[in-house]
């Protein structure tokens, strides 16, 4: 059979949480909590189960569902979306991801992306026929140069894909940064896919700055959120995508042979949860503490931490420990120190690396204590 995917492999998260597993080491590597959801939230699934709703919601997303999260998204960025004909429910940020970028990206047209880049938007730029043209953050603060980026422009760019709070390296996006974006995008046909999964996880008092705030991306852009990050239930797939009617129009011709529709007892659930605003209000604060944690727990270890201003990733610099390539070094910690991380070289294009590790600190304080042990003492 001729691979659609050649140069594509099994996923660094799918291949080290398995070694993680088959090593019995601390799984620090593929980003999800060790700690449940909220119970509250799951009697609430539970209830509309018992309650019949458990036949195919509508293939946009649940009516009530989508006023909500319009209702959300004018509250927390000022931005009127019509729950009509601009909200879609994806299975996961990623089936979002993957119906925005199928909507957008035709053969010979180009796409910006940043590396490291999340693993997903390439192969998917590619399965379309797409170029990826990739755009190195500037180690190691992770900026944009949005002078290279406005060089790389050329007549065949179709569309630009941001992630803020970026993973894995744990940067924003400012005001700033954005009002660069409208001025290089401005008069031109370019869409923006902004991947904003952990928009509520954002430390030190900064604010997210969604793309939705700019007009001039605003009209042009894709906004995905997840739900899986936002409520600590990463296993349940589902997310959302928010864009002008036309765009939302091409992605749900995606989407409707995709996913087709979303998990219904879920929707009902988020429908009601997603009132406790709360909830996604004090996720930030949560995750600081426990980036805090960690970095208290490592900080007498030879390990030195990156700056980390979201997401609940933390990179660590270990070349004070070892001369070993990333990918090596990562394997070797999981089999000998059974602690396992991301190595970070895998994605770059050209698989820079810059003898960083990223660990997720998404776990129980007992588990960020037990990983403090043990990388303190290597
Ligand atoms: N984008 C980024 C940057 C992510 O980290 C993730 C998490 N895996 C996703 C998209 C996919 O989110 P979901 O699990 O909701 O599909
Ligand atoms: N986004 C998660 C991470 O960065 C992993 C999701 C996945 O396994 N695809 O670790």
């Amino acid at each position: 059979m001729i691979s659609k995917l050649p140069h594509v492999g099994t996923t660094i998260f799918t291949t080290m949480s398995a070694l993680a597993q088959q090593e019995n080491a601390l799984n620090l590597s593929q980003g999800f909590p060790d700690f449940n959801c909220d119970p509250e939230l799951i009697e609430y699934v539970n209830k509309h189960m018992k309650a019949g709703h458990n036949q195919y919601a509508p293939m946009q997303g649940l009516p009530l569902l989508r006023r909500r999260i319009a209702e959300k998204t004018a509250k927390i960025y000022g931005c009127k979306y019509d729950p009509a004909t601009e909200i879609t429910l994806t299975s996961g940020a990623s089936e979002g991801l993957f119906c925005a970028i199928t909507a957008m990206v035709h053969p010979g047209d180009e796409v910006i992306v940043f590396d490291p880049a999340y693993d997903l938007y390439i192969p998917v730029i590619e399965l379309n026929g797409g170029k990826a043209v990739q755009i190195k953050l500037q180690f190691r603060d992770y900026c944009i140069d949005w002078a290279q980026v406005a060089k790389a422009v050329s007549p065949k760019t179709k569309l630009i894909v941001l992630n803020s709070p970026h993973n894995p390296t744990g940067a924003v996006l400012s005001g700033d940064d954005l009002r660069q974006l409208a001025a290089i995008v401005r008069n031109k046909e370019i869409f923006i896919l902004s991947d904003e999964v952990y928009e509520h996880i954002i430390f030190d008092d900064l604010q997210h700055h969604s793309v939705i705030t700019e007009p001039e991306l605003a009209k042009r852009a894709i906004v995905m959120s997840s739900f899986g990050k936002t409520y600590h239930a990463t296993g349940w797939k589902i997310g959302y995508a928010v864009a002008p009617r036309e765009i939302t129009a091409e992605l749900q011709k995606i989407h409707q042979f995709n996913a087709f529709t979303i998990n219904t007892p879920i929707q009902h659930a988020l429908a009601e949860y997603i009132l406790k605003e709360e909830k996604y209000r004090d996720l930030g604060s949560f995750y600081q503490q426990k980036r805090d944690k960690f970095r208290q727990v490592t900080a007498g270890s030879r390990f030195k931490p990156l700056t980390c201003k979201g997401t609940y990733f933390q990179m660590m610099d270990y070349s004070a420990i070892s001369d070993l390539p990333d990918t090596e070094f990562a394997v070797e910690l999981t089999q000998k120190f059974k602690i396992a991380a991301i190595p970070i070289s895998v994605f770059y294009h050209d698989r820079e690396d810059n003898k960083v590790i990223r660990f997720c600190f998404a776990k129980a304080d007992e588990t960020l204590e037990e990983a403090g042990k043990v990388l303190s003492a290597i």
